[in-house]
């Protein structure tokens, strides 16, 4: 796909945005293990960062999806995954539903406060015991006159202990309707007048492995009652409308590791070319300058890939396919990268000073969230329709 001047200035003007007011505090926040969330999201809203392809009657700019794209691939140079990953989730995962099906009224109660940065949101899918298997969930949002009342709880919830809302999906049908045809998506206020809504119980900021300074939570939910009015669009179709919303989080994911990889790459050959052992640069070794550029060769073709879903993508076809298989080869090279990289830092790679300490740590998630490499494969097969059954 052609790129445009506008493409070039929205990511020369993310990325100086990036320099002054993220990565300067990224080391502290990884220490705190959280960031800023509504500090820093007012920030990006009041660059229009928040809703680039948003519409812009709620305060967005109404691009198409290649400007989403190369402004995730500025976040990209934000010195580590989780702030990213919690950018991710106000653009890419929480909201798309909400832009595409949402009523005027949900679109103006949280959509237009998102875009802006006065709230902070986040995607609640997975569940203590339903992670992959997304129709396994049983948070119940029952009607009772005009409010669903709430009754479950929701797991790994990126941005959750800060956020305002979540968007969440729940069972709102018991009679029978198939697992598909029985949930829907429901904005859900967390807050009420800045304290935790009634009934909403956060229990714990889970301790992580990396994406340190993003915060990640287990939140319940007893009798929470929310207006009927806040339901996203029709009641039943939630499953539908969050499989298609995971597409913008799968490209999302292939976005942010691609563009991770070459900075990886580029660190690499930065840090081998000054490193000496034995008299010469590392990098002057065959065996590694040509696993760099073999390495390299790989994140150009996950690049061409993932824009193949892109475009198909903007031009309203379904990308399910591709972003499917962009988000499986980018989790499995991101590791592949980190891993082959770090050996090149030798005891340096080991230490948490270096970049990539934190390439590999943060970077062993994508094979995880947002659908592991094994259900990536599972959508593979059934659209080259190799499913067990149909041989
Ligand atoms: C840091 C972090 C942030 C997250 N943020 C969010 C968030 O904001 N919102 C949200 O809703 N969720 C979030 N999640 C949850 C995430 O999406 C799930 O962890 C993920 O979908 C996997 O589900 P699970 O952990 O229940 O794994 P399980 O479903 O228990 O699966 C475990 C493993 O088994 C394998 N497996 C599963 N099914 C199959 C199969 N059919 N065939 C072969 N192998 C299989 C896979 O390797 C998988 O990794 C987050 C998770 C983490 C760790």
């Amino acid at each position: 796909m052609e790129l445009t001047t506008e493409h070039e200035e929205l990511k020369r003007s993310a990325i100086k945005f990036v320099d002054a007011e993220i990565n300067p505090f990224v080391d502290q926040w990884e220490q705190d293990e959280i960031f800023p969330a509504h500090e820093v999201f007012k920030k990006l809203g009041d660059q229009g960062l928040l809703g680039i392809t948003k519409p812009e009657k709620y305060g967005g700019a109404g691009l198409d999806y290649s400007y989403g794209a190369v402004l995730n691939e500025a976040l990209a140079t934000i010195n580590c995954g989780g702030v990213p990953m919690a950018i991710g989730v106000q653009t890419d995962m929480s909201t798309p539903a909400l832009a595409r099906f949402g009523s005027e009224h949900v679109c103006n109660e949280f959509l237009k406060p998102s875009i802006a940065g006065d709230f902070v949101s986040c995607i609640g899918v997975s569940e203590p015991h339903a992670g992959s298997d997304v129709a396994a969930i049983k948070t119940t949002a029952v009607k009772d006159g005009d409010d669903y009342v709430i009754n479950g709880s929701k797991m790994w919830i990126t941005n959750g202990t800060q956020a305002d809302w979540m968007c969440m999906l729940a069972n709102t049908d018991s009679s029978g309707a198939s697992k598909h045809l029985n949930k829907s998506l429901i904005c859900v206020p967390l807050k009420e007048n800045g304290k935790r809504a009634k009934g909403v119980t956060i229990n714990r900021k889970l301790k992580k492995l990396g994406m340190h300074s993003s915060d990640t939570a287990e939140i319940f939910f007893d009798d929470v009652r929310v207006p009927a009015r806040n339901l996203i669009g029709e009641e039943g179709q939630g499953f539908v409308y969050q499989m298609m919303q995971f597409q913008e989080e799968r490209l999302y994911a292939a976005i942010g590791n691609y563009a991770g990889c070459e900075l990886a790459i580029e660190e690499t050959i930065e840090y081998t070319r000054q490193r000496k052992t034995f008299g010469k640069p590392i990098l002057d070794n065959q065996i590694v300058h040509f696993r760099l550029s073999e390495l390299m060769t790989e994140v150009e073709a996950l690049k061409a890939l993932t824009w193949k879903g892109i475009e198909i993508h903007i031009n309203g076809g379904d990308c399910t396919k591709l972003a499917s298989m962009s988000k499986l080869k980018s989790t499995r090279l991101a590791r592949e990268v980190n891993d082959s990289c770090l050996q090149y830092w030798g005891g340096m790679g080991y230490m948490d000073e270096t970049s990539i300490s934190r390439r590999f740590r943060d970077g062993r998630l994508g094979s995880i969230g947002g659908g592991a490499d094994e259900i990536m494969l599972g959508i593979i097969s059934k659209y080259l329709d190799i499913l067990p059954g149909k041989n």
